[in-house]
């Protein structure tokens, strides 16, 4: 959630609820478009989530099947480790087996055991989205540090959480070896400063038109520390919908997940997280996780951890 922004609404208004099948056909669209070879190879073949959903998962070994509901009985992380969560085992395309096999379905929620708090702030799985308040609402973390990293800001908004900022701080360096300037347009946010930002975009545009955005007080990851925007060195297109297409968000899309950050708001899953696309958005959730959504082709932390989808707020 940058939502410092003014264009992240409009532009993205997609037709995807326009359909009986609006998420599925949401969730077709943009699987198909993306780079899962093997996804977009079994929706070709005339197969939509529901079906996904339904099958056995090929799921690695120490995976029970997903039908048994995870989300609502999670799996507590066993004494020893399984071997399937050692970093190194993991493969850019373990779910690509065989040709005949079905990709793992994207309702993964028993991608992994739980092994962090989805609701504690202090977690790196923290959920916070419009049906998923921070608890407390005026959380501050209790490490944020300003990362070493190319700034675009300055104060509070130049800070992280320690964890998010190391990783920030890899990332940047990978994408610069690869002649990709990437700087930090936004990081922490208290919750005064959302309080402000927020009553901003309603008193200028309307609690309704707010509401698309910018995170209520509460509800922002910015407050988490968890999360920050990305910009170029140039400023092209901050918070714009055409930075999606500036080479710090491709560089972003492509590789994040190998510093432990997902795209928190993808094309055309604002139906499931409650806000249009943000290509410079980007969430710290760790490797392990990151590369299994990656791998599996999950596109929003919602489905990976089996939790329901915030279009809006209740
Ligand atoms: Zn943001």
């Amino acid at each position: 959630m940058c939502h410092d922004c003014a264009a992240v609404n409009g532009a993205f208004s997609e037709p995807a609820n326009e359909t009986a099948a609006g998420e599925t056909v949401t969730l077709g669209t943009a699987a198909a478009g993306a780079t899962r070879r093997s996804f977009a190879r079994f929706l070709a073949a005339g197969a939509g989530l529901t079906a996904l959903a339904a099958c056995t998962p090929d799921a690695p070994a120490q995976v029970p099947p997903s039908s048994s509901a995870p989300s609502t009985s999670p799996t507590v992380a066993s004494a020893s480790p399984s071997p399937a969560l050692d970093p190194t085992t993991v493969s850019p395309t373990p779910a690509i087996q065989s040709p005949t096999e079905v990709p793992a379905p994207p309702s993964a929620a028993a991608a992994m055991p739980r092994k962090f708090s989805l609701t504690d702030p202090a977690s790196p799985w923290l959920v916070v989205n419009k049906h998923r308040p921070l608890v407390p609402a005026a959380y501050v973390p209790a490490d944020l540090v300003q990362p070493n990293i190319r700034l675009a800001v300055s104060g509070e908004a130049a800070l992280l959480n320690s964890t998010t900022a190391a990783a920030a701080e890899a990332m940047f360096a990978a994408a610069a070896q690869e002649g990709v300037v990437m700087t930090l347009a936004s990081g922490y946010r208290s919750h005064s400063t959302q309080v402000s930002t927020y009553n901003g975009y309603v008193a200028s545009r309307g609690q309704a038109d707010a509401d698309t955005a910018s995170a209520r007080p509460g509800y922002s990851e910015h407050q988490t520390g968890w999360a920050f925007d990305i910009g170029d060195g140039g400023g092209a297109c901050s918070f714009q919908p055409c930075f999606a297409e500036q080479p710090a968000a491709v560089w972003a899309k492509a590789n994040a997940y190998r510093f432990g950050f997902v795209v928190r708001y993808p094309w055309m899953f604002h139906p499931i997280t409650g806000y249009y696309y943000e290509p410079w958005h980007l969430r710290y959730i760790g490797v392990e996780a990151a590369t299994d959504m990656a791998t599996r082709g999950i596109n929003t932390v919602e489905e990976y951890f089996g939790l329901e989808a915030a279009p809006g707020y209740p």
